[in-house]
């Protein structure tokens, strides 16, 4: 075998490091190149669904998350204005359908580092950091990332087939011929964390989401430095607030006030505030070029499932990767990959987080008080419950996955 034969990954985020590990358990050669020194640590995803859990138990990943996580059973839907809950769902609905009837709440870092611990241990899995790659490019029969080490150093990285899990701004579809197309929402998101208990101090559950017309709210936990516990609490800003506002102890401050007034004072611990996009890639691959995770679909962050299928996808393309490995006819195997998770991208991940955004913001207060009734039906009816945690979970989009042919 000869050193091209292996598979580069562009990006050693979750979904890179995960399919890396799944190419390497495959038998095949993987090099990760990705320009951070070692996985970020800005507050990003901070939920395992319980499909995840399915996919990584037979990878051995899931105890070990599930000990440096928090499990959570339910997740609350309250009306911002009045402090009332309107609906608790229970993912206890998913006991005949997932070994793992709960989420596991933790930073996507420590995910992270949990598959780079497994990788370590595989031989074939090889981790370059920090490179930054700055090209890429495709033969017949080859492909090659061109990147640049800190000391300005350039390395030619040349393999058979490569992934791009470099995230939403990936360098990796930019080279394909490829739209990326949705639409970026037209506010910003401010992600503040705090070490106030809002389970003790409000009644919430780990996972909540708190709807208002303007100022609605979403609340986390996660573990923390030694699980003394951080809330991480997402709060829209208006169009007509400058960045230096929305990051001003005295906007958090009233955000706090008008949305946790019972918790009493919260300390801030972190804030950081970015842009949200839905946005799908036109193909997931071209030539030898293949996408997963945020390269290939972004959505907002409400309900928890960017990185949930992001992994479907990643563990999806690995397997295929060694089917053609072994020698199958690549064209029909990746144009199953596309089906398979671009289809289901939209209608699952982007189609329920777009509802879950307009669910609690929606400012009509006919429309708001139609939605908020339906999400009390929905709890109480224990067949639409049990649909609606199969959604969530993503359990349902892998299942829908899986009949594509
Ligand atoms: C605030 C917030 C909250 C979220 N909450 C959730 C949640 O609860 N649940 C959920 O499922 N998802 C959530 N998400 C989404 C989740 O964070 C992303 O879906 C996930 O990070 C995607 O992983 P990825 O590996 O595809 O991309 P990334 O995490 O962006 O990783 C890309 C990697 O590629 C590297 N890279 C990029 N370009 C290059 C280059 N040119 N050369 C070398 N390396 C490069 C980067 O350094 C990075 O390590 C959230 C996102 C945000 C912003």
């Amino acid at each position: 075998m000869s050193d091209i034969d292996r598979v580069i990954i562009v990006g050693g985020g979750p979904i890179g490091t995960l399919t890396g590990l799944r190419l390497a358990r495959h038998g095949i050669p993987v090099t990760v190149l990705d320009k951070l020194d070692k996985p970020a640590e800005d507050h990003r995803a901070a939920t395992l669904q319980p499909s995840t859990l399915d996919l990584f138990d037979p990878m051995g990943l899931t105890p070990e998350l599930i000990r440096q996580g928090l499990k959570s059973v339910l997740f609350q839907w309250r009306d911002r204005e009045t402090h009332e809950v309107v609906a608790e769902f229970d993912y206890g609905y998913l006991k005949d359908d997932t070994a793992y009837p709960f989420v596991v709440q933790i930073e996507q870092h420590k995910t992270v580092n949990v598959a780079l611990a497994a990788a370590a241990k595989e031989p074939l899995f090889k981790m370059i950091r920090p490179i930054d790659v700055t090209e890429v490019s495709q033969g017949p029969d080859w492909v090659e990332a061109r990147a640049t080490r800190e000391d300005g150093t350039v390395e030619v990285h040349r393999g058979r087939w490569l992934v791009g899990a470099d995230g939403g701004r990936s360098i990796v579809r930019k080279a394909m011929d490829v739209t990326f197309d949705g639409f970026t929402w037209p506010e910003r998101f401010n992600i503040v964390t705090t070490t106030r208990d809002l389970e003790a101090a409000m009644g919430f559950r780990l996972r909540n989401y708190c709807a208002h017309p303007e100022r609605w709210v979403s609340l986390m936990k996660v573990p923390g430095e030694n699980f003394e516990g951080l809330w991480r609490c997402v709060f829209p800003a208006k169009n007509e607030e400058s960045d230096e506002e929305v990051m001003s102890d005295a906007w958090i401050a009233a955000r706090f006030a008008e949305c946790l007034a019972p918790a009493g004072k919260c300390d801030i611990i972190h804030r950081n505030m970015y842009n949200v996009h839905q946005r799908v890639a036109g193909a997931f691959y071209e030539g030898r070029f293949l996408l997963a995770g945020d390269s290939a679909h972004v959505n907002n962050p409400i309900g928890g499932m960017g990185m949930n299928s992001g992994f479907q996808d990643g563990i999806n393309l690995a397997d295929k990767v060694a089917e053609i490995w072994k020698g199958a006819d690549p064209v029909p195997l990746l144009a199953h990959y596309d089906r398979q998770r671009r289809q289901t991208a939209i209608e699952y991940v982007q189609a329920q987080s777009i509802a879950n955004k307009r669910t609690l913001e929606e400012s009509d207060p006919k429309v708001r008080a139609t939605n908020l009734e339906n999400l009390r039906r929905m709890a109480a009816n224990p067949d639409q419950h049990r649909d609606f945690v199969l959604r969530s979970s993503l359990i349902a989009m892998y299942r829908k996955a899986e009949t594509i042919e």
